[in-house]
């Protein structure tokens, strides 16, 4: 990209060289078996990625929103399932708590969170509230100097491996009387609830959380009681920019693969690469990419230069994600049908970013709530919210 810094362009060198060193050798064991790849982030706290978005006095590395996507995009390339569990540690634990956390909080749970020594995840969805997230029924109860907390997480990423969890619970009776809570999986009452199998994104480990009365003091509140919707919703903002980062990852490995096949193939006495129509495939997924990795990275960039507030920057975020989404789940379809009887063969990795890709149009926000997202900007919330 035009505009990445002299640091930017080093740090995508050294993410591409983890990426193809210590996540390209293991993934297709990993997809196979649904393993997780712990060990890699050791190596990506080394890194200094694990708190890529933390201030440097807090222990991060104080890159931004640029760095994290250009990071998402060079490990999603290759391994878009750990990349995934990155971003949920990154994003939306570590970087929650480096943002609205107190001294206390940042002292006690960053250090470790950055180093890899835990992993982290967030808890927003439930088995009724997805979409409707401000409709969850997790409850904080508070006597004295703690919560009891109570209620059951679905779709977490890392519930099965975490150990500290950036969550959300009602502190109140209406929609918006939300709260953050840190918990930790050693808590009495806490545990992983069943494991999910999945068709992509397999080597990024996703179970229930559930919460059993548990006793949560009130120093790990993070902010004020009730005041989390527009935490949540920033953080959800920042998500859908690096996440979409992941899914340039896999377009670009699925146009790589295509392209290389396209010359290699020969069919009727020609590379397949000379036929129009595989042409028209290959030129249309190379363009489309190139397009939502400029509305990314614009993104990305308009985050950090502090551009972006409230709704313009969800609907920007929302439709960076929208586009890459969809660009990449079509653009790995194509590489399926351009590598034939191979393409729906584990003998090329296509089929596998194929089923990594569609994830992406469903988490962080499906593709139907970023349209009504951008539709209530551009429309007004009277007319969209009709339309939806
Ligand atoms: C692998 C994976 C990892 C995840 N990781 C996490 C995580 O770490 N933490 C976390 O909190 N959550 C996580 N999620 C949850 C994810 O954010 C939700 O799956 C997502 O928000 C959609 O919610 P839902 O699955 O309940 O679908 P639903 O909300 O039930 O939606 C079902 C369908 O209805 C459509 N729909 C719903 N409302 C509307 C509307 N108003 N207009 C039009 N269409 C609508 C949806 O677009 C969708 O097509 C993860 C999910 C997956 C699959």
């Amino acid at each position: 990209m035009w505009f990445f810094s002299d640091e930017q362009k080093m740090l995508q060198e050294t993410v591409r060289q983890f990426a193809q060193t210590e996540l390209a050798p293991k993934i297709e064991k990993l997809d196979e078996e649904e393993g997780f790849n712990r060990a890699s982030f050791h190596k990506m706290g080394d890194l200094g990625l694990l708190g890529i978005t933390v201030s440097e006095e807090d222990g991060g590395t104080g890159l931004g929103a640029v760095a994290a996507t250009i990071a998402m995009e060079e490990m999603g390339a290759v391994d878009a399932s750990t990349t995934l569990s990155y971003l949920a540690h990154s994003i939306l634990c570590v970087n929650q708590i480096g943002t609205n956390g107190s001294a206390e909080q940042k002292a006690k749970y960053l250090p470790k969170l950055i180093s890899g020594e835990w992993l982290g995840g967030m808890g927003m969805s439930e088995p009724g509230a997805g979409s409707d997230a401000l409709g969850m029924k997790t409850k904080a109860v508070r006597a004295g100097d703690s919560y009891t907390v109570t209620g059951t997480k679905t779709w977490i990423t890392n519930g099965p491996v975490g150990q500290v969890f950036y969550c959300y619970a009602k502190t109140g009776d209406t929609k918006r009387d939300l709260s953050s809570f840190i918990l930790s999986s050693d808590m009495p009452g806490f545990s992983a609830g069943h494991k999910f199998k999945k068709m992509g994104m397999r080597a990024s480990p996703t179970s229930e959380l559930v919460f059993e009365n548990i006793k949560v003091p009130a120093t790990n509140r993070v902010g004020e009681e009730g005041a989390s919707v527009r935490m949540m919703m920033k953080n959800l903002d920042l998500e859908r920019i690096t996440i979409a980062g992941i899914s340039l990852g896999i377009a670009r490995a699925s146009i790589e693969v295509a392209t290389r096949y396209s010359k290699e193939r020969t069919q009727f006495g020609k590379p397949i690469g000379a036929f129009q129509q595989i042409q028209e495939r290959l030129t249309e997924a190379s363009a489309w990419y190139e397009a939502c990795r400029a509305l990314t990275y614009t993104a990305a960039k308009m985050w950090d230069e502090g551009l972006m507030v409230g709704r313009e920057a969800s609907m920007m975020a929302a439709k960076a994600k929208l586009q890459a989404a969809q660009m990449a789940t079509q653009v790995a379809l194509d590489a399926i049908q351009i590598l034939g009887g191979y393409g729906y063969t584990k003998e090329f990795p296509v089929e596998r970013y194929m089923r990594d890709a569609k994830l992406i149009e469903i988490g962080a926000g499906t593709n139907e709530i970023l349209r009504v997202i951008i539709a209530r900007q551009m429309l007004g919330s009277e007319v969209a919210d009709a339309l939806s």
